[in-house]
């Protein structure tokens, strides 16, 4: 099999007019990138809303392992797989973070026969949102020191300004860093940092909006300092809102390109799956299920997160509810929470994948609480035997009474998911239940963790520090206790160790430290170490990428 980057490239792509028409959107609501990407005019999705929707599916997974399991691919193949079997459907997606494209291979538009194209560009500068992203946050952080240089007016007390600043590159020197040095001129010293793009307030504040209008009192919500008297300041008192939302206007357009089988995709918005909650804009979303019959969206990491912020805080937020979810496992993945290690995936087991299909079964119970209906997407891998395809098949059935079909769009596109597409269909157009949250939002914020802690990660109990209880304490005075939480732990456990995996219960769930996301509406709750900007490795990707002597992209993925 040729590289993704081989695929993608000798792929003939559709110009992106013809994509749009396929959807009903006319050429006047384009705005063109080059040939193969558009952004659509707010004022055309604004036309859309006494349209009916279509139907949503949220594309999920097992606890991710090294083994690797294939959300987006699977996303992009079920997508093709509708559209093959007669089903309008769209796409929706994140957009890549650039930073990691230079540390480890590997890109975030699909992979094999199921890619979203062109993806050069997708994975790098793209239509420049993540620039303009930056731009408004650092615009924010200008106006906050500003304020202070100036008369400080707002009595900001300068060592407690939680706005940080935000570069779109992985630059661990950057992380903890001294500013306004070189005297009077330069402002108060104080200490800062750097996070990465991704991780700004102002990236889940632009992928929760519904609107403009909506983008900017979200802004104008968002915390970025305590005056010495402790009372928050937001960044409406050092009125940055308006700016900032000029600059982020075209960018909260979503972009428009296609798969390699010529099938529409959004890709707009890319949070953080751990201190956000990892999913596409709401307003591509909104707009997918205005264009189609369906929408395949993916949530990032394994359900216990990834599936549960998409309904607590997403859907809930957005008013959206899916239909069905998909939740993509491996025979690789199961047999490394069953004890097998990387090295030994190659042979067949049968025992360590049912001692680790425990995972997968946690995560089908999880997702059933939410009141929705379950398939699960078996990725297909060259090594696997089809005994052991068998076995999950026939563990799926006779322990949870859910379907298990095995997938083979990586090496075959649409036509190898056409099974699950079928499946899904049945289960998106059969009876729905309510979507039930894990929570209520009345409930106190550490209910809420001692909620999500117990029902769905199998816990005994929650454990707060004590810095942790007393900002959660003031965030409750301050009016913020209504929020919901958005977990920040490991994505490979469903406790707070990365190294347990399978379905471990009984653990404490500790809480480190919590952050208040009052513009984009939820209090982060940290459980672990979670880094905000990473590092590069010892010889990063980066080293082998170059132009090549036709002006081709050489060594990305
Ligand atoms: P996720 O969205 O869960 O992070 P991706 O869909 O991006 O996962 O896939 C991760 C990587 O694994 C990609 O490089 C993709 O090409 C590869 N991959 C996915 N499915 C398969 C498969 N069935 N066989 C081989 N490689 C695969
Ligand atoms: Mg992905």
């Amino acid at each position: 099999m040729p590289s993704d980057i081989e695929i993608a490239r000798a792929a003939t792509l559709k110009p992106i007019t013809q994509v749009a028409e396929t959807i009903g959107i006319p050429d006047e609501a384009l705005h063109h990138y080059g040939r193969h990407i558009a952004k659509i005019d707010h004022a055309f999705i604004k036309s859309l809303e006494s349209k009916p929707e279509g139907k949503l599916v949220l594309v999920t997974a097992i606890s991710p392992t090294p083994a690797g399991e294939g959300k987006t691919t699977t996303t992009v193949g079920l997508g093709d797989a509708l559209n093959r079997i007669g089903k309008k459907t769209v796409m929706c997606l994140r957009e890549p973070s650039l930073g990691p494209c230079f540390g480890m291979k590997g890109g975030a538009a699909g992979g094999g026969k199921a890619q979203v194209v062109p993806m050069e560009q997708i994975n790098l500068h793209f239509t420049g949102d993540f620039h303009a992203i930056t731009s408004a946050h650092s615009l924010a952080a200008a106006l906050i020191d500003n304020h202070v240089y100036w008369a400080n007016e707002l009595n900001i007390d300068v060592r407690r300004i939680h706005w940080r600043r935000v570069v779109d590159m992985n630059d661990r020197a950057l992380r903890s860093i001294t500013q306004s040095l070189g005297g009077v001129a330069n402002g108060f010293p104080r200490e800062d940092g750097f996070d990465i793009t991704v991780a700004s307030e102002v990236m889940a504040v632009f992928c929760l909006a519904r609107d403009l209008d909506d983008l900017e009192a979200r802004l104008g919500r968002i915390v970025i300092a305590e005056t010495r008297d402790r009372k928050p300041v937001t960044l409406a008192d050092v009125k940055a809102t308006g700016a900032m939302t000029v600059l982020l206007k075209d960018a909260l357009q979503p972009n428009l390109v296609q798969t390699l089988e010529g099938n529409p995709a959004l890709i707009h918005g890319g949070p953080f799956a751990n201190i956000a909650h990892g999913c596409n804009s709401v307003i591509a979303t909104r707009a997918g299920l205005k264009l189609g019959d369906y929408v395949v969206t993916e949530a990032g990491f394994g359900a216990d997160l990834g599936a549960e912020k998409f309904i607590d805080i997403k859907c809930r937020q957005a008013g959206l509810k899916p239909s069905a979810v998909v939740i993509v496992a491996t025979v690789r993945a199961l047999k490394m929470h069953g004890g097998v290690s990387k090295k030994e995936l190659g042979s067949e087991n049968l025992d360590a994948l049912e001692k680790g299909f425990a995972n997968l079964a946690r995560h089908v119970e999880n997702v059933r609480g939410f009141g929705l209906p379950v398939v699960i997407g078996v990725n297909h891998f060259y090594a696997d035997t089809d005994a052991e395809h068998a076995k999950l098949k026939e563990l799926c059935r006779d322990k949870l009474q859910v379907e298990a079909i095995t997938c083979k769009h990586w090496a075959e596109g649409g036509a190898g998911a056409e099974e699950l597409a079928q499946a899904v269909v049945k289960l998106a157009e059969g009876e729905q239940k309510p979507l039930t949250f894990a929570y209520e939002t009345e409930t106190k914020l550490t209910d809420k963790v001692k909620t999500i802690a117990t029902k769905l990660y199998g816990a005994g109990d929650i454990q707060v520090e004590s810095k942790a209880a007393t900002k959660l304490a003031q965030f409750e005075k301050d009016g913020y206790g209504n929020l919901p939480v958005c977990m920040a732990k490991t994505q490979y456990s469903f406790s707070t160790d990365p190294n347990l995996m399978g379905a471990p219960s009984g653990h404490t769930i500790s809480v480190r430290d919590v952050r208040l996301s009052a513009g984009a509406g939820f209090v982060v709750v940290i459980c672990g170490e979670i880094m905000t900007m990473p590092g590069l490795p010892k010889v990063p990707a980066s080293e082998g990428i170059h132009l090549d002597a036709d002006g081709q992209i050489e060594g990305l993925f």
